[in-house]
């Protein structure tokens, strides 16, 4: 069984955004998008985890209240900042 350590927290940081994204006003270009998920990955704690592929998928599909506040509160952040000084 292969294991895989990952950052949890960036996958939830990515779910959320592409969720987030198609509310909310400004470039959604892949440079915008990623540099919103970097300034948010920045600001809040990594959640590593030594998992399985299969496992990861489910601890995904779990995902949910646990962390999503504030990284949606994060997020908002991140994309006022960003969408204000886009790098391109
Ligand atoms: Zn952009």
């Amino acid at each position: 069984m292969q294991l895989i350590l990952r950052n949890i927290m960036e996958e939830y940081v990515i779910i959320t955004l592409d969720e987030m994204l198609g509310f909310l006003d400004g470039c959604k270009c892949e440079r915008c998008r990623l540099d919103i998920a970097s300034y948010t990955l920045n600001r809040l704690k990594p959640k590593y985890v030594a998992t399985t592929q299969g496992e990861l998928m489910s601890r995904l599909c779990e995902f949910d209240g646990q962390f999503k506040a504030s990284i949606m509160a994060e997020i908002t952040q991140a994309h006022a900042i960003i969408s204000k000084h886009p790098r391109h």
